[in-house]
């Protein structure tokens, strides 16, 4: 794991000894020609599988014809995805970005603006967010995540944020000042572990907000786009936030971030406040209109909320009596198995049977698939899984 001392790279990802050169559904080839199945679909990323046809078709028509032209002129295809995603999710208003830590980036920039220039209200700056929250690595995004080691060596931090613990509603409560203009927050911790927030917690959350004044920001990066069985995860919640944020699945694969919020926002943006060389190129929108007019026409969402129930209730069941493996847990096709010990070296001996997964916190093995995955390819994964863990517990007995 690491980049060798003789690698030109900066030493920022500690690396499994393996190099992919190609992918296609829910494989993927190494180097040598050894195929893997791929459960993580890079950290929830291609949620439409590997180089899915319609979104390679899209992009390799906008190749010829159009890359980049800068956001000082208009951009159709820019228009297209805002509508498309706003004509399907709670938002009237979308900034394009390239990554999950920019959509948040603007997030935090939008509710500081919001109160400042629109509610001429500038002492309050405040966002409160969560214990094991995960919300990026520019310094405002590390320091709204609520990880020490994500912040570790990076100080002085911005200041203006405020850490509660997850699903503690009355902790937030206690934190919200005359300084609080929001709480961010992720439906369910994807780095942090896998962890749903309880119904009863965003419910909360959404008084709290109304009763204080506050803007709801939700983090969708890692759960929107269909991974958790709806196209965003608030929609399990009957709630409307503010502003929300997405990345990874929006482009398949292709770089592309988007924050979105409620009509009364935009006034707070104006020209040159914010803004972006790359965000929403002609190309990057092109790979998020055809993801997403996939997603609808496919009905994906509903896809992964029926594969993402085989696959807990069936890796439950098999994993019941594993004396490894403490719960199988997740929310559509967003899954972890708590194991009773660090996950690493599991996780290396079921890469060694050429089956991918990841890690989320110490303890749990982490499934992403892709939300369209062949169920035979399921079944052949989960049997993978559930033999390198039956053969590590007999070991260790
Ligand atoms: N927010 C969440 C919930 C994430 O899972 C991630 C990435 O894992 C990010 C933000 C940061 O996204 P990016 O790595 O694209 O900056």
């Amino acid at each position: 794991m690491g980049e060798e001392a003789t690698s030109p790279l900066f030493p920022t990802y500690g690396r499994y000894p393996i190099a992919f050169v190609k992918g296609e559904g829910s494989r993927l080839w190494d180097v040598n020609g050894n195929e893997y199945l791929d459960l993580m679909c890079g950290l929830a990323v291609t949620n439409l599988g590997h180089a899915p046809k319609q979104v390679v078709d899209r992009l390799k028509e906008q190749l010829d014809r159009l890359w980049h032209t800068s956001n000082l002129f208009h951009i159709p295809n820019q228009e297209k995805l805002a509508a498309l995603l706003t004509e399907n999710s709670c938002a009237d208003r979308v900034f394009f970005c390239s990554t999950g830590a920019e959509a948040n980036e603007a997030a935090i920039k939008l509710a500081r603006r919001y109160y400042q220039r629109v509610l001429n209200q500038p002492e309050r700056y405040e966002i409160i967010t969560f214990h094991m929250s995960f919300h990026g690595r520019t310094l405002a995004t590390l320091t709204a995540t609520g990880q020490d080691k994500v912040q570790d060596g990076f100080q002085p931090l911005p200041a203006g944020f405020v850490y509660a613990p997850y699903n503690d509603a009355e902790a937030v409560e206690k934190l919200i000042s005359s300084k609080t203009c929001a709480i961010m927050v992720e439906m369910v911790q994807g780095e942090g572990g896998v962890n749903p927030a309880k119904p009863e917690f965003v419910h909360k959350l959404v008084e709290l907000c109304d009763k204080y004044g506050l803007l709801l920001i939700v983090d969708e990066i890692q759960t929107g786009m269909g991974r958790t069985g709806k196209l965003f995860a608030y929609e399990h919640y009957g709630i409307e936030p503010d502003i929300f944020t997405l990345a990874k699945g929006l482009g398949s694969g292709f770089p592309i971030g988007a924050m979105l919020g409620k009509e009364k926002l935009a006034e707070a943006f104006s020209p040159g406040s914010h803004g972006s060389t790359f965000g929403g190129t002609p190309l990057a929108t092109a790979a998020g209109i055809a993801t997403l007019e996939t997603m609808l026409k496919d009905r994906v969402p509903q896809r992964a909320a029926e594969m993402g129930q085989y696959i807990v209730s069936t890796l439950s069941d098999r994993l019941a009596g594993n004396p490894l493996v403490k719960e199988v847990r997740g929310m559509g096709m967003l899954i972890a198995i708590e194991c009773r010990q660090p996950a690493a070296e599991l996780i290396t001996a079921i890469h060694e049977e050429r089956v991918l997964v990841i890690p989320a916190g110490p303890n749990n093995i982490r499934l992403a698939p892709s939300l369209v995955i062949e169920k035979a390819d399921v079944d052949h994964g989960i049997d993978v899984i559930c033999g390198v863990l039956a053969k590590k517990a007999a070991a260790a007995v």
